[in-house]
């Protein structure tokens, strides 16, 4: 299973851009900068569009993504609180063309909308995919593990407070991906605004080890770009102390699971 990063941050800027992944090219996780980062035919590649939750910088690439690819139809797959903000409030009809109907663009829908059911796995384009509901600010956010046709297991957090401990015995990943947004002088703020700093990805980490017997690796994304070097300087710290292997995701990066 190949994950490449197409935005890893809180913050969009010339030199940053907001969260979105793709598995294989197939799956796009998240949407901050799905279409701002791929070429047309890349774009075409995508068969399904998994949503973690309905906040701008991770919805807001799929109308520009439905535009581009008008005539043939993607599925979309969140949760129906997820899937309602998404139709009430960007494909809307009115700031942009309801992509779920025929378009003046195309006859066909751009968009199928499809809800996903908690705890429930589904087959998604040959991908198992299972959402787990995570704690974030009293929207309805989930947590994906993503299942290879080779047993390949990855588990993204979405933007997510504390808490995961409940979920681990629901998922055995190789790798997770996880939001760290501040440093731990900005604690209080974490835990405000339901996001993690490294001194709580510690404790979360420690829980996994606990439940599951050992450590996944671990790639860090959502990070706030001013924040950048303190949280590296911060999580490196704790990699040394957990004794494992903690990477902080740039744009571009690709790895295989
Ligand atoms: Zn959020
Ligand atoms: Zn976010």
């Amino acid at each position: 299973m190949i994950v490449k990063f197409l935005g890893v941050h809180n913050a969009e800027s010339r030199y940053t851009r907001l969260v979105s992944f793709l598995i294989d090219d197939v799956l796009a996780v998240d949407t901050g900068s799905l279409a701002s980062e791929l070429s047309f035919s890349e774009q075409e590649k995508i068969k399904a569009i998994l949503l973690s939750h309905g906040h701008y910088d991770h919805i807001r690439g799929v109308p520009a993504f439905a535009f581009n690819n008008a005539c043939h139809t993607t599925r979309v797959f969140a949760t129906q609180q997820t899937l309602n903000i998404l139709a009430s409030h960007l494909i809307d009809g009115v700031i942009y063309p309801k992509f779920t109907e025929k378009t003046p663009i195309c006859e066909k829908q751009s968009l199928k909308l499809v809800a996903l059911e908690l705890f429930t796995p589904m087959d998604i384009e040959g991908y198992q995919v299972l959402a787990l509901p995570v704690n974030h600010n009293n929207i309805s956010s989930v947590g994906f593990e993503i299942t290879s046709k080779e047993g390949k297991k990855i588990f993204y957090t979405g933007d997510t407070g504390p808490g995961l401990s409940a979920l681990w015995k629901h998922v055995s990943p190789q790798l997770i991906i996880m939001d760290v947004t501040f440093p731990n002088r900005l604690e209080n703020k974490a835990k405000n605004s339901a996001h993690l700093c490294p001194k709580m990805l510690k404790k979360e980490l420690i829980e996994f080890h606990q439940v599951k017997g050992y450590f996944p690796q671990v790639i860090l994304i959502h990070l706030t770009p001013k924040f950048k070097e303190e949280i590296k300087e911060e999580v490196n710290e704790v990699a040394k102390e957990l004794k494992l292997s903690i990477d902080i995701a740039c744009e571009g990066d690709e790895l295989i699971v």
